[in-house]
């Protein structure tokens, strides 16, 4: 059996949190037999290292000199002080100190490089902010090999194969399974635990990439499909994927399963603990993926798997999204004149913003849409060119923005097959005197969508969650 697992930052955030980390892969590899660990950079919130690496970037790119050298001293102070807290002076201490010192050295001329050009490209920033995973797997592989396991550290530039999409790129699939197969099995057929960093692949010259939000989690499903593993299982802070983010509501619990489909309606909506993207090999090829609590391993966490497994609560989470704006685009001369959906949503597309919600009005004089609020006057500007003709004439009699608004969204397979229960989430809204501007169905039919004031975010996403659990969502 194969078994790939994912840690965050905070699981490989100190000496402590690496210690149990090695724990959990030393009693799955018990258990499963084979055993492949992705990591991410070293990150005990709320210092991220990669957080640190970037800072360093943008801060050099600005003309400052200062604190990428600054910067550079604390990543050492990071990785020097997990370094002497794991391994001994007679192992691989000294080994591992100079590993880190090459890379923090590479950071400090990279930065220096885009100081003096003043120059800060898409590739720049891949090299450097795809360092902090580099570190942290050799410092973790080390550490293995020091309780006495065979363990290697490996890059994953080795591994996946992108394009050359800088910041966001896309992995071959056919060519990463190859070479993962190739660098991979003869270590697990070995014995060997390797250890490898999430986050970056390499193009086909060998150039490091990143692979956008959420990637270390991108490079667990990639490798997990890759080597046809049996489950993907991603360690994190929390107790697998919560009824709401645990930040804002404590009495969050923790959702025992859910589909594919429901995590990305979660994760598009703005549940920051998985994005939807980085679920996608795993769906392809039918792999649960479970999220699991370093801090708390012996909770079961949350399994996502195939949409036929589900049901435990007809309503499972709610999320929001806030600091967006609703564009509304009106007139009673926009009846039967066709064409105006689509003049209208190409003219945003060509902006390259994304729309996250659409919503129908009943009188189908307008038609409105959510943008974040940052594109909000850009919109309604080239709208406004767009429909020029149609404002003169007054079939189109207004463009406009409303602004500071969220939008909250209530996700579960049961929101399709429960009779009455937008009436419910409405009456929850509306008894706390709730005002609901717009509403929305997901069109993965397994969530719902109110658009509500801003200053009414908190409130909302309170109360549906009180209803959430009142109808055993979770449990
Ligand atoms: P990691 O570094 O392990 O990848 P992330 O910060 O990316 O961790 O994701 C985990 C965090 O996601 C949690 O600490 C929690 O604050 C946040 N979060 C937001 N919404 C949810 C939710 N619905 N369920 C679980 N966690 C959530
Ligand atoms: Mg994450």
């Amino acid at each position: 059996m194969t078994l790939v697992m994912k840690f965050g930052g905070t699981s490989v955030g100190s000496a402590a949190a690496m210690r149990e980390t090695a724990d959990l892969i030393l009693q799955a590899r018990d258990t499963w037999g084979n055993v492949a660990v992705i990591a991410s950079a070293m990150g005990s919130k709320p210092v991220k290292v990669t957080d640190l690496l970037l800072q360093g970037a943008h801060t050099a790119y600005t003309g400052d000199r200062e604190t990428y050298t600054r910067l550079a001293g604390q990543l050492r102070n990071i990785h020097y002080e997990a370094i002497d807290g794991l391994l001994s002076p007679e192992g691989e201490r000294q080994i591992v100190l100079a590993e880190v010192e090459r890379f923090i050295d590479r950071f400090t001329s990279l930065c220096g490089a885009v100081n003096v050009l003043g120059e800060l490209t898409p590739r720049a920033l891949d090299a450097i902010s795809g360092m902090g995973e580099q570190m942290s797997v050799r410092i973790l592989a080390a550490y293995l090999r020091e309780l006495g396991y065979d363990s290697e550290a490996i890059d994953a530039t080795e591994l996946i194969l992108t394009d050359d999409n800088f910041q966001s790129a896309a992995p071959q699939t056919a060519a990463t399974r190859a070479r993962t197969v190739a660098r991979l099995q003869p270590l697990l057929d070995a014995g060997a635990i390797p250890i490898i960093t999430g986050f970056i692949g390499a193009t086909a010259d060998g150039v490091t990439t990143t692979l956008g939000r959420g990637g270390s989690d991108f490079s667990a499903a990639i490798l997990g499909q890759a080597l046809d593993a049996d489950e993907v299982w991603i360690w994190t802070d929390v107790d697998g994927v919560m009824s709401a983010d645990p930040r804002l509501v404590p009495s969050a619990v923790s959702i025992p399963t859910l589909s594919f489909r429901e995590v990305s309606e979660l994760a598009y909506y703005g549940a920051r603990v998985l994005h939807a993207k980085t679920m996608r090999p795993c769906i392809e090829s039918g792999i649960p993926l479970r999220i699991k609590n370093t801090f708390n391993p012996t909770h079961p966490g949350t399994v996502i798997e195939d949409d036929a497994a589900q049901q435990n609560g007809e309503l499972k989470a709610v999320t929001a999204i806030k600091g967006v704006s609703m564009i509304t685009v009106e007139g009673k001369g926009m009846i039967g004149v066709p064409g105006i959906a689509a003049r209208t949503f190409g003219a945003v597309a060509r902006l390259d913003v994304s729309v996250l919600l659409i919503t129908q009005a009943s009188s189908e004089q307008s038609i409105c849409f959510i943008v974040p609020e940052a594109s909000a006057i850009s919109v309604v500007g080239s709208l406004g060119a767009e429909f020029a003709e149609e404002l003169q004439r007054r079939d189109i009699e207004r463009i406009w923005s409303r602004d500071a608004i969220a939008i909250v969204t209530i996700v579960g397979a049961g929101i399709q097959t429960t009779y009455g229960i937008a009436g419910r989430i409405f009456s929850a809204l509306g008894d706390h005197t709730v005002n609901v501007i717009a509403i929305a169905q997901g069109s993965s039919e397994c969530g719902i969508s109110v658009v509500v004031a801003g200053e009414d975010v908190g409130r909302a996403v309170e109360h549906v969650h009180e209803l959430i659990v009142a109808r055993g969502g979770g449990r």
